[in-house]
Parts: C-alpha cells; sequence; structure tokens
C-alpha cells in the first residue's frame, strides 16, 4: 500500500488511532493520502462500511470510489464515500423521526424553495424571494433557527426575514421536506440533542477522512466534532490557501480551531508536488505569495520546468474562446496523442461558458459543462422527477403542484387556490386534502372529479411503479405513462420552436433509458463487466434518482473537454488548462465602482482579494503541463462594451516577458488544425456532435 507515498504520506496513512490533519499546497497528494488510507484502515481490519470519506461533491465522491476500487479492489463498495450532505440524508432518514420527519422525507431544491419563500413571504417577486433565501441558509448555515434569528436580528429587513423564516420552515414541516442546509443542520441537532443517536453514529463510524478540509463550514466541523466524539479518529485534509467558499458560509476557523479542540492532533504536511511543472507551480506560488499565511510553506515539483505559462489576449469574449479552440487543436496537431478529456476552459461564472460551447460546436470538438446547468437541471427531467418525487412522499407540496399543473390537466387556478387554503387551514399536505369529504362542500362538482381523478391517477402510478420491475418492463411502462399524460404534446406546445421541443423531447428519452437500464441493475459505477445484476423496481429506481442532483452516465468516460467554472474545479486535474476571462474587474471581480471609488469596507475589499487571489491559485494549479490565461481588451457593462485591462493577477504571475507575447507558431498551428478539419470526412464530425445532444 506504500507504493507510490512518499514519506510523509506515509505517515499520514499510518497514523490510524488519533486525529490527523495533513496541511498541503495543490497537487501534494492529499486526495491520494485519503483513497490510501481507506485501504490501509481495511488492511488492519476496519469493516469498509465503517470508514467513512466525506468529499466536497458528488462528483469527487464518484471519482474517490473509483480510485479506491482501483487500489482496493471489491471492499472499497461497502466503504461510505460520500459529501457531508449525502451522509445527512442517511442521517435523516434513519433518524429523523425523532424531529418529526417521515423517512420518506423530500428534499427541496432551490427552485422548490423559492417558489415557497415567494408564498410564505407574499411576495411574487423571485429577486426578493431569493435574497431571503440567501439570509436564511446563512442563518441555518450557523446553526440559527427562525427564532434565535429573529433575537439577533440587526435591521428591519432581517426581523422581516426572520418571520418569513418561521413560516418557511412551517411549511417545510407540514411537506414533510427538508432543504440543503437541513441535511446539514438537522443531523447536527440530532447528534447534538439525542444521546442514543450520537453513541449509534460514532459506533458506525469507525474513522471518519474529509478531504478539502478547508471549504467546511461551522455547522458542517460541529457534525464532524459530535461523529468521531472523544476517541477522534479522524483524518482532515486540506489547504488554506483553496479556501473559496467563504460566500457560503466556508471558514478558515475550522483550521484554526482543531489543534484546540484537539490538542493531541498531528500534523503532517506535505511539500512535493506531484501535478504540475516547476513553471506552472512557480506562477501559482507568485499569485498566492501576498495572501497572509496561516502556516508557512514550500512546494516543489520535480517533474521539471515545462512549457512556459503563456498569456493569451483578445479582443472580446468571442475573439478569446476562438483563440481557446485554436489553441486546443494546435496542442492536438503537435503532440498526436492528445485526447480531448485533456483540455479543460475554467472561467470564472456560468454565463462565461456561452462563447466557449459555440466556438467549440462550430469546430466540432466535443464538450462539456460542467458545474452549469446540468442534464439534471432541465426543466423536462425536473418535470419528471415532481413526478417520482410524488410516488415517494404524496405529501410533497411542491412536487404535487408541479405534476398537476405539467401537463394541465383543466384543473384550475381558482381550484387550486381553493385546495390550497383548505390544506393550510386544516395543516394537511394538498393530496391529503383531496379526498377530504369537507373539501367537497367548498368546490364544484366537477372539480373535484378533476382532483379525486389525478389524485387516483397518482396512487395507480405509484402501485404500478412499485411492480414493474427490470430494464423492459420499466421503460415500457414509463413510455405509456408519458403518452397517457400526452408530455411531448406538452412540450411542443410549450416551445416556439419546434427544434427545441424536439431536442427537450430527445432529453425525455434518454433519461427514460437511463431510468431503465438503472432498473435492469446497471449502476453509476459499472463499468459494464460485471455479470451478476441485481434488477430493481422502477419506484427503487425513482427513490435514489430523485434525490441525485446531477450526474450524467453519458458523459462520464467520454472524450470531451471540459467546461468548468474555477469553483467546481477544485480537486481535479488535466494535462492542459486554459483559465479564461482572467480580466481585471472578472478575475479579480470588480472591488470598486466605476469612479475608482471601493464599494465595501476596506476590511472586506481585502478579505475579497484574498478569496479571490486563493480562487486564481485553485485555477492555475488545477493544470499538468500547459497553462494559458486569457483576458479581453474589451468587456461588457450592462449592455455596453468598455475597455478593460489585464488581471492584477497576470502581472503578479510575474511570468518571463518572452513567455507573456503571442506566439506566432500558434496561428500557423492553428491554420494547420483548420485544414485538417475541413479534411475530416463528415462521419466524425457527425459523431462528435452526436456526443454534444
Ligand atoms: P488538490 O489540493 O488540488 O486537491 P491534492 O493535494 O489532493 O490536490 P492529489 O490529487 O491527491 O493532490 O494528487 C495530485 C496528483 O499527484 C495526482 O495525479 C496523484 O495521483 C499524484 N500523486 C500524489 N502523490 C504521489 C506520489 N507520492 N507519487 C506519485 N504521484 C503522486
Ligand atoms: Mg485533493
Amino acid at each position: 500500500m506504500s507504493a507510490g507515498m512518499n514519506v510523509a504520506q506515509q505517515e499520514a496513512v499510518n497514523y490510524l488511532h488519533g486525529p490527523c490533519l495533513v496541511l498541503a499546497g495543490a497537487g501534494s497528494g492529499k486526495t491520494r493520502v485519503i483513497t490510501h488510507k481507506i485501504g490501509r484502515l481495511i488492511q488492519t481490519g476496519m469493516p469498509p462500511k465503517k470508514i467513512a470519506a466525506i468529499t466536497f461533491t458528488n462528483k469527487a465522491a464518484t471519482e474517490m470510489r473509483e480510485r479506491a476500487k482501483a487500489l482496493i479492489g471489491r471492499e472499497a463498495k461497502d466503504v461510505v464515500i460520500c459529501t457531508f450532505h449525502a451522509l445527512g440524508v442517511r442521517m435523516v432518514r434513519e433518524d429523523g423521526h425523532r424531529v418529526g420527519l417521515k423517512p420518506q422525507f423530500s428534499i427541496l431544491d432551490a427552485d422548490d424553495v423559492t417558489g415557497i419563500l415567494k408564498d410564505a413571504g407574499g411576495s411574487s417577486d423571485i429577486a426578493t424571494a431569493r435574497t431571503w433565501q440567501w439570509t436564511i441558509s446563512k442563518w441555518k448555515n450557523m446553526g440559527l433557527n427562525a427564532e434565535q434569528a429573529l433575537a439577533q436580528a440587526a435591521d428591519d429587513n432581517e426581523r422581516i426575514t426572520a418571520v418569513i423564516m418561521s413560516r418557511y420552515e412551517e411549511r417545510l414541516t407540514a411537506y414533510q421536506s427538508v432543504d440543503f442546509d437541513d441535511l446539514i443542520s438537522l443531523p447536527l441537532r440530532l447528534l447534538r440533542d439525542h444521546e442514543e443517536v450520537r453513541s449509534k453514529w460514532q459506533d458506525v463510524l469507525g474513522h471518519v477522512l474529509v478531504d478539502e478540509y478547508q471549504d467546511t463550514n461551522a455547522t458542517q466541523y460541529e457534525v464532524l466534532k459530535h461523529l468521531v466524539g472523544e476517541r477522534a479518529r479522524f483524518t482532515a485534509v486540506g489547504d488554506d490557501d483553496q479556501s473559496i467558499y467563504g460566500w457560503r458560509g466556508a471558514t478558515l476557523d475550522n483550521l484554526k480551531k482543531l489543534p484546540i479542540d484537539f490538542p493531541q492532533l498531528k500534523v503532517i504536511k506535505l511539500e512535493q508536488n506531484y501535478r504540475s511543472t516547476s513553471a506552472i507551480l512557480r506562477a501559482a506560488n507568485n499569485v498566492i505569495g501576498p495572501n497572509p499565511k496561516l502556516y508557512p510553506k514550500t512546494l516543489f515539483s520535480e517533474l521539471g520546468e515545462g512549457e512556459p505559462v503563456r498569456v493569451v489576449d483578445a479582443d472580446n469574449e468571442e475573439h478569446e474562446a476562438e483563440r481557446a479552440v485554436a489553441r486546443i487543436q494546435g496542442l492536438r496537431v503537435n503532440s498526436q496523442h492528445q485526447e480531448f478529456r485533456h483540455f479543460a476552459i475554467l472561467y470564472r461564472a456560468n454565463h462565461q461558458a456561452k462563447p466557449f460551447e459555440k466556438a467549440l460546436r462550430k469546430a466540432a470538438i466535443p464538450y462539456k459543462v460542467s458545474g452549469g446547468t446540468g442534464f439534471f437541471d432541465r426543466a423536462e427531467i425536473k418535470d419528471l422527477c415532481a413526478w417520482f418525487r410524488l410516488w415517494i412522499n404524496n405529501d410533497d407540496d411542491p412536487a404535487f403542484l408541479r405534476c398537476i399543473t405539467t401537463p394541465k390537466r383543466g384543473i384550475g387556478h381558482t381550484t387550486l387556490g381553493k385546495l390550497g387554503e383548505f390544506a393550510t387551514q386544516y395543516k394537511l399536505s394538498l393530496f391529503e386534502s383531496l379526498f377530504s369529504a369537507s373539501l367537497a362542500s367548498l368546490l364544484p362538482a366537477k372539480a373535484m372529479d378533476g382532483l379525486h381523478e389525478f389524485g387516483r391517477y397518482v396512487t395507480d402510478l405509484e402501485y404500478q411503479a412499485r411492480r414493474t420491475i427490470g430494464a423492459e418492463d420499466s421503460l415500457a411502462f414509463m413510455l405509456q405513462w408519458l403518452k397517457d399524460i400526452d408530455y411531448e404534446k406538452h412540450l411542443y406546445d410549450g416551445e416556439d420552436s419546434e427544434k427545441v421541443a424536439a431536442a427537450r423531447w430527445t432529453n425525455v428519452l434518454e433519461f427514460c433509458d437511463w431510468m431503465a437500464a438503472r432498473a435492469g441493475g446497471q449502476t453509476d459505477e459499472d463499468s459494464g463487466t460485471t455479470t451478476i445484476r441485481e434488477t430493481k423496481s422502477l419506484l427503487e429506481v425513482a427513490q435514489t434518482i430523485a434525490l441525485l442532483s446531477s450526474i450524467n452516465q453519458k458523459e462520464k468516460d467520454a472524450d470531451v473537454v471540459t467546461l468548468s467554472t474555477l469553483h467546481a474545479s477544485k480537486g481535479l486535474e488535466w494535462p492542459h488548462v486554459i483559465l479564461a476571462g482572467v480580466t481585471e474587474g472578472m478575475l479579480p471581480f470588480k472591488l470598486d465602482d466605476d469612479e475608482g471609488r471601493q464599494q465595501v469596507v476596506s476590511d472586506d475589499i481585502t478579505q475579497r482579494l484574498q478569496e479571490e487571489r486563493r480562487l486564481m491559485y485553485v485555477g492555475i494549479t488545477r493544470a499538468q503541463r500547459s497553462l494559458a490565461v486569457s483576458w479581453t481588451r474589451k468587456k461588457k457593462k450592462g449592455r455596453e462594451m468598455v475597455t478593460a485591462q489585464p488581471s492584477r493577477f497576470i502581472k503578479e504571475m510575474a511570468l518571463d516577458a518572452a513567455t507573456a507575447k503571442e506566439d506566432p507558431r500558434e496561428k500557423l498551428r492553428a491554420l494547420r488544425a483548420e485544414f485538417a478539419k475541413k479534411s475530416q470526412d463528415n462521419a466524425a464530425a457527425a459523431a462528435a456532435s452526436n456526443a454534444l445532444t
């Protein structure tokens, strides 16, 4: 198990019986320590299911599961590898009854929450509802309930929000639903207030490992503390320079607190970077240099100096995207065996993806957008998931409303309004209210018939889904159901463009196929080599997928260029990285107004600049062999285009003058690539464009 581990890494892997913190820079093998330590723990006799490795995103969990499987083999399957939120789901399912939640509670996504808040606050304005949402989420992350939030409210605005929060919480209880923040705060409440829950979980988990520890928030830290208890058998790995979730409540205090709360803490530092060339590492160190240090750290690489870091200047976003594509084509032509998956284009905000998507499509280069609107975030997929949610939990009111109106089934606004009033008055869910005899006196017979018909249909579907087992039957069932509700027509009616409607319908079919494959026993980690497959009922499959936010099996192994936000790129690596939009005012984000006046108080500005610097550091350190940093001479300001400057970070990277210039060879390479592309046969282009849709 010690192969490919340096002395410090081995020390961390072998330190099993107490609290351990691995504090080290990017690419120094922290995540690798976690996977190897899982192996070591199993080797010493710890049952895999008693080991929990907590990652920051679902994607990181999938990747770690794969790495663990490659290293340890089949036993890795039973290790609990998931996010804090997914662990929270499990805890609330098992013990939520203590706080009045049924095991089949629903998890609301951000859109559901906005909808409920609009209702609870009596506002039809999405922006207002989002502001409440943001504040309530912040309070929940600080561990405050509505009452406590009201007590500490600083002004009228906060007082109003706290009152709305209490109404919002009432609704969630009535709907048997939780939001994302509850998946952390409820486990904390359970662990803190219920001795038997605490000792149960401390017994269930023999060792807890946490990746990206610097981005945990205060509540997550409390959960961790309660989970590990006095024995404190845990391993946290992190890098203070990569803390980029301050805006979501992550706090470096958690790093500072560890040695105080656990005086026996073993701290291990790693210094060798195994990911990037020296040129890339130097640029990273130069950018992070000005930030205050939590501890001194030196990172070195033995991968050689490598290609100089390139600065690319472009006229505007479109030009920037074209140059990025030219670079990708150039590098591929130059070193024949480069696959598309070796390239990533990273930027700060989701909306920046668009010009790159267009340029890549034009060049017939397949790509995926990660950290943006994924397959499962599309409206049509959410529509179908709402039906699953309703089968699983009839009391899920947001799902109920979505299903009864999508597609429209002649049940009008007035009827639904009456139904809602009735449900609120009697503290019932909408579904429960349907069949109440007293509702009948409030509504005309025709409306009642419509409601009853819908209720019976949902119950009937649920009954059938429970009995539909395996791939073939599941697919047939879903296609029949979509036909019954006339969903295809609904899509075409709702779209002006037939092409868009057709694409949405294709998504629906693809989704049904994917669901059916799961009912046939195929799992997300399945490489297709497993011989015995356990078939499942469609309802079981619906139960798991209604929870998952974004997995797209199709994307997983595809040879595609990655487009990603910097935040979503954390922990990952690619041979070639293009950092786009490194323009002053974009990265770092605008810190002053147009007259140069600071927008926020100077303390805030210092902290924000520090976080921006960390974001840039994260971006640079994703690159293994080559890095290009691009900026635009014009940037959007409202509807206008204004002159822009390169980011201060570019200067700070202190690249050699020679490397900062445009390389004329790039044009030549791009031309060559263009030529190669033109002579490609159409089949290749068609295959690539298939992969795109
Ligand atoms: P980040 O801070 O970005 O999350 P990290 O510290 O978690 O980075 P890893 O992703 O674990 O770093 O490792 C970076 C790369 O270096 C990986 O490709 C990993 O396989 C490789 N690596 C780590 N340790 C070693 C080692 N001792 N020998 C060879 N390769 C290593
Ligand atoms: Mg890592």
